[in-house]
């Protein structure tokens, strides 16, 4: 009964490893997906017209549908872009802002923190609205109907209705992002840009046909925490099996110096 509980305690607290990994992943999980569908930023108050929420929907949309094809090709965005770092008003503010933990959203200008995103939102407007450049910015979340931000945002739900007019605006649209961003007579690299943008975004944006936006695909994640907890679990496996050889070896060692001694008891019997 002991040895086989020396057997299985290994196992035994691998198995509640694990468990607690996979218990702590599906929490980090349903808190990004719910981070998304937080209110729509109400502008009323304040000079910026421009939502918070979509153009944080529309980089998002950038960052895992368009730039791990622009990053590949090396190519850099120009300014003129609408999609160019620097044409996002809210690009600074969102870079100094930390999801500390689930419940924990730091202000990286004064270190204040706060259990929503969305209270963050609201003290970067109250707080530190003078950080905005609005000298040269534009607000991306103008773009998001070529982007389908409204896709993203609620994909899983029941599909509006496809409205003609509003899919021919988008097109246009789509494709003068396309002729801005990637224009054709700059090279090959910009050619195949070009034509992976019309693919990505642009294609569908008709009523006609079930076309799906980013048919090309998307950034594929490598999550760290992955990565971490299959390194521990390798390392708790060397440590077991060496637990087991060592075990073993001891055993035999015992049994032989029994033997030993038995074979040495038998021979001085005779005298
Ligand atoms: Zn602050």
């Amino acid at each position: 009964m002991k040895k086989m509980w020396v057997w299985h305690h290994p196992l035994f607290l691998l198995y509640i490893l694990c468990g607690l990994c996979f218990s702590l992943q599906f929490t980090r999980v349903y808190a990004d997906s719910s981070a998304g569908r937080i209110l729509n930023q109400v502008d009323g108050d304040h000079q910026i017209h421009c939502s918070r929420e979509r153009s944080r929907t529309a980089w998002k949309i950038i960052q895992e549908y368009l730039m791990p094809f622009v990053e590949k090709e090396k190519y850099h965005i120009p300014k003129r872009c609408r999609f160019h770092p620097d044409n996002d008003i809210y690009r600074d503010q969102e870079q100094h802002k930390f999801h500390i933990d689930i419940n924990e959203w730091q202000c990286g200008y004064c270190k204040k923190s706060f259990y929503e995103e969305k209270h963050l939102d609201q003290h970067f407007d109250n707080r530190h609205s003078n950080l905005l450049n609005l000298n040269e910015s534009q607000c991306l979340a103008d773009v998001c109907g070529a982007l389908h931000c409204d896709h993203e945002v609620n994909s899983g739900s029941k599909k509006s209705k496809c409205n003609p007019a509003a899919a021919a605006r988008n097109k246009h649209l789509c494709e003068s992002l396309a002729d801005s961003c990637f224009p054709i007579n700059e090279g090959p690299v910009a050619s195949r840009l070009h034509e992976l943008f019309l693919h990505q975004f642009c294609e569908a944006h008709s009523c006609i046909g079930s076309r799906q936006p980013f048919s090309r695909g998307r950034r594929k994640k490598t999550n760290v925490f992955y990565i971490f907890v299959s390194i521990l679990l390798v390392i708790l496996l060397l440590l077991y099996y060496l637990y087991v050889y060592l075990y073993q070896r001891g055993m035999k060692k015992e049994t032989q110096v029994l033997k030993r001694i038995s074979q040495t008891g038998r021979k001085k019997k005779p005298s």
